[in-house]
C-alpha cells in the first residue's frame, strides 16, 4: 500500500493548517502540498516544500529588489530566452523537496543525480516494509533483440507465471529470513545492518530529495525519456506533471527546448542547409557515421 490510512491523516492534518506567508507562492504547486501520487504497486511521489515559481526566475535574472515580474509575456519571453541560451543559474533558484517511495534498484538509478540533497530512510535503524515491486504482466518483458540496455515484448504463458511466481517466491522467501534473522524472540537476533543485506533490489525504499529546478530539469530530460527505464520513467513522469504546474513558463520552455527539441551537430546544420536547396543527401555523402545519420533522421523525419 502506498500511503496507510494514519499516514494519509497525517497528511490531511497539514493540508487543513495554512499558514500565512510572505514568500512567494505559486498557486499551481499548492495544490500538490504533501499529496501523495501513486507510482508502480506501492510507490509514491509526493511534494513536501518547495520555493519560488516563474516569477522567482525573472527575479534572480533581472538582480531585482521587487517582484522581478514586468508582464506575464514579458516573463515568459525571458524564460524562454534563458532556457534556449542555456542560462542556467536563475533556474537554480526553484526548489523542490520531493518524498519518494521507490524500488531500490530504481533508487540505484536515481542517485546517480548528484546534485541533489537525499536523506534516505535508515535500514540500520528501522525494519523495512515487507513490499516488493512486482510488474504487471505487460512491464514483464523479455531482453530488446534491437538494444542491449532496453526491454522487447511481453513475456508470455507458462514463461510469464514462472518468472513472476520467481519474483514473488524468492522476495517472500528473502523477507521471512530477514524477519527470523532480526528477530529477537530467543534468540540474539542479527543487527538490523547486516540482515538488510539479505534482501533483493526489488524491496521499496523512501528518501527526502531536494533539487534545485535546473538540475531537476536535467533529471526529467534524462529519465522522462523513452530510453530511460520504465520503472524510473513512471517517477519522473509523475514529477513533470507537478513541475507544470509550479512554473509553467519554466516547464513549457523546458518541453519546447529540451524535450522536444534536438541538438545538430555542424555536419548534420549542414546537411540540412544541402536538403534545403534540394540536394539529396545520404548516409553516405552526409559525413555521418551509421548511427548518427538513424539519430538524424529520426529528429528531421
Ligand atoms: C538512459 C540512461 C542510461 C544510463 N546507463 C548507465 C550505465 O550503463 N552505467 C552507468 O554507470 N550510468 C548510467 N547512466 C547514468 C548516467 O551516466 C549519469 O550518471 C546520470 O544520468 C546522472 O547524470 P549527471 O551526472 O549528468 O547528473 P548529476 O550527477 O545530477 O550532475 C549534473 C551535472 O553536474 C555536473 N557534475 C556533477 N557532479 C560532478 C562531478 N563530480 N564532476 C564533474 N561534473 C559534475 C555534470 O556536468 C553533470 O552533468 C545512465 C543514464 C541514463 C539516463
Amino acid at each position: 500500500m502506498p500511503i496507510t490510512p494514519d499516514q494519509q491523516a497525517e497528511i490531511d492534518e497539514l493540508r487543513a493548517n495554512p499558514k500565512p506567508t510572505l514568500r512567494a507562492v505559486a498557486e499551481g504547486m499548492e495544490g500538490h502540498l504533501y499529496k501523495a501520487y501513486d507510482v508502480l504497486d506501492h510507490g509514491f511521489i509526493r511534494v513536501i516544500d518547495y520555493m519560488g515559481d516563474d516569477a522567482a526566475i525573472c527575479q534572480a535574472a533581472r538582480v531585482s529588489y521587487g517582484k522581478g515580474t514586468k508582464s506575464v509575456q514579458n516573463d515568459e519571453g525571458l524564460i524562454r530566452y534563458l532556457m534556449r541560451h542555456w542560462h542556467s543559474t536563475p533556474f537554480e533558484m526553484c526548489e523542490i523537496k520531493l518524498h519518494v517511495k521507490l524500488p531500490v534498484f530504481v533508487a540505484r538509478q536515481w542517485i546517480r543525480h548528484r546534485t541533489a540533497n537525499v536523506n534516505e530512510y535508515s535500514a540500520r535503524y528501522s525494519i523495512l516494509d515487507r513490499e516488493f515491486y512486482i510488474p504487471e504482466p505487460d512491464k514483464l518483458a523479455a531482453q530488446s533483440v534491437i538494444n542491449n540496455q532496453g526491454r522487447g515484448e511481453a513475456l508470455t504463458g507458462e514463461e510469464a507465471a514462472r518468472v513472476l511466481e520467481y519474483l514473488k517466491g524468492d522476495a517472500a522467501r528473502c523477507y521471512d529470513h530477514y524477519a527470523e534473522m532480526i528477530s529477537d524472540d530467543g534468540q540474539q537476533g542479527l543487527a538490523r545492518e547486516l540482515a538488510r543485506m539479505n534482501l533483493p533490489a526489488n524491496i521499496y525504499t523512501q528518501w527526502y530529495w531536494k533539487v534545485d529546478l535546473h538540475n531537476l530539469f536535467h533529471f526529467l530530460r534524462l529519465r522522462a525519456d523513452s530510453h530511460a527505464q520504465y520503472e524510473i520513467r513512471v517517477y519522473a513522469d509523475e514529477i513533470c506533471k507537478v513541475v507544470a504546474d509550479w512554473v509553467p513558463a519554466a516547464y513549457g520552455a523546458f518541453e519546447d527546448y529540451r524535450m522536444g527539441g534536438a541538438t545538430l551537430s555542424s555536419k548534420a546544420i549542414d546537411c540540412v542547409r544541402r536538403m534545403l536547396k534540394g540536394e539529396e543527401v545520404t548516409q553516405e555523402t552526409s559525413g555521418m557515421s551509421k548511427g548518427e545519420w538513424r539519430e538524424f533522421e529520426g529528429i528531421i523525419g
